[in-house]
């Protein structure tokens, strides 16, 4: 409900928006709309976590490091076999799959950002599936990671674990590094995700939230086909609500209800110049995370494991490679 109605403010907001996109972080309080915006929600605010996966043990990011084990530690160490424990149902096509660690007071070893890459070889199948997926469980939660897939018709994985039921196992290895995250490395990032690419974007405002040191402003532009498929909302709205001055969403839906106040079709041009940082901001960063058409027509495709050319609306509006990351 927030993000509808910040989006029906969205119109007359774009040079406020264009503005709260290029502030530098030392600034504070000098937009009057945007404090209007999330008045109501902002008192005391001044530590706060963000709760991670719905259900998810909450572990203060403040709290002392006890040591912990890491599931997942990369070089050598292979799959390993997680047992799947409970699915939620989420919508029409995506669940959340909880799988159990080896060990009850294991964390995950994911750093951020990083993915984990699943393994799936069926009786027909000449050859495994690898496919990456990143948790939306915290890194500080113990005993288990949670992945929220989403289920694309004839896709193998996708449909693998959907068929999968608890007590069944899962071939999992990682961490697989992505771009490596550390407190205010840049002043201003923003997300520009498709369906199932917020799980990155998600794993990264975790880690800027959670900690009170983090001050990077961050802006996700996020399209999907219906509302329905609109994934995570509830943890975006919160964000929006307790971070005015720091975090903003703009939602684009493809095919959107009558009502909807926010943009239709697709992440266009128009859009992206109005509400990212402007290229010659100091230091920002720009992630791209969705179905290959997307990233294609927004930053230019990956090659393979590589970032690729950039290319698309990101050049055309005057990006330099250095500013992008694709996931
Ligand atoms: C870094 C990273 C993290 C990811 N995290 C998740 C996650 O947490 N949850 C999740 O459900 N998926 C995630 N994905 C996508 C996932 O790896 C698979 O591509 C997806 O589950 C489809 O696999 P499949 O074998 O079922 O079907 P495939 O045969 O591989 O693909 C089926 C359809 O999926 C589309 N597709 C491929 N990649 C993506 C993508 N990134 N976003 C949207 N559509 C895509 C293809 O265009 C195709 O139409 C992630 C991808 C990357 C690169």
């Amino acid at each position: 409900m927030f993000a509808r109605s910040a989006f029906r403010t969205l119109r007359p907001l774009q040079s406020q928006v264009r503005r709260y996109a290029s502030e530098a972080t030392s600034k504070s309080g000098t937009n009057p709309l945007v404090y209007a915006l999330g008045a109501g929600a902002l008192g005391g605010a001044g530590y706060w976590y963000f709760s991670g996966a719905p259900g998810a043990e909450k572990v203060a990011a403040a709290a002392p490091s006890a040591p912990v084990k890491p599931a997942f530690t990369g070089g050598d160490q292979g799959f390993i076999s997680l047992k799947l424990s409970d699915v939620e149902i989420v919508n029409h096509n995506t669940k959340i799959f909880r799988f159990e660690l080896p060990e009850g007071d294991m964390v995950s070893g994911m750093n951020v950002a990083s993915a984990l890459l699943t393994k799936y070889k069926g009786p027909n199948d000449e050859k495994p599936t690898v496919r990456p997926y990143t948790p939306i469980s915290d890194e500080s939660t113990k005993g288990y990671i949670e992945l929220l897939v989403k289920q694309y018709p004839n896709g193998p994985m996708s449909t693998h674990i959907h068929n999968m039921a608890p007590g069944q196992r899962l071939e999992v290895k990682g961490p697989l590094p992505k771009y490596a995250w550390s407190e205010n490395k840049h002043d201003h990032i923003a997300l520009i995700a498709g369906g199932t690419g917020i799980t990155p974007m998600y794993q990264l405002t975790r880690a800027i939230f959670n900690n009170p040191n983090d001050k990077t402003k961050v802006t996700l532009i996020f399209g999907n086909v219906t509302e329905e498929d609109i994934l995570l909302k509830s943890k975006f709205d919160e964000l929006e609500n307790t971070y005015p001055q720091r975090f903003r969403a703009f939602y684009v839906l493809d095919k959107p209800p009558k009502d909807w106040a926010g943009h239709g079709g697709f992440i266009s041009k128009d859009l992206l110049k109005t509400v990212l940082p402007e290229p010659k901001s100091d230091n920002i960063k720009l992630f791209v995370c969705g179905p290959p058409g997307m990233v294609k027509a927004i930053s230019g495709p990956k090659d393979k494991m590589k970032q690729g050319e950039l290319a698309g609306i990101l050049k055309e509006l005057g990006y330099n490679e250095e500013q992008v990351y694709k996931f």
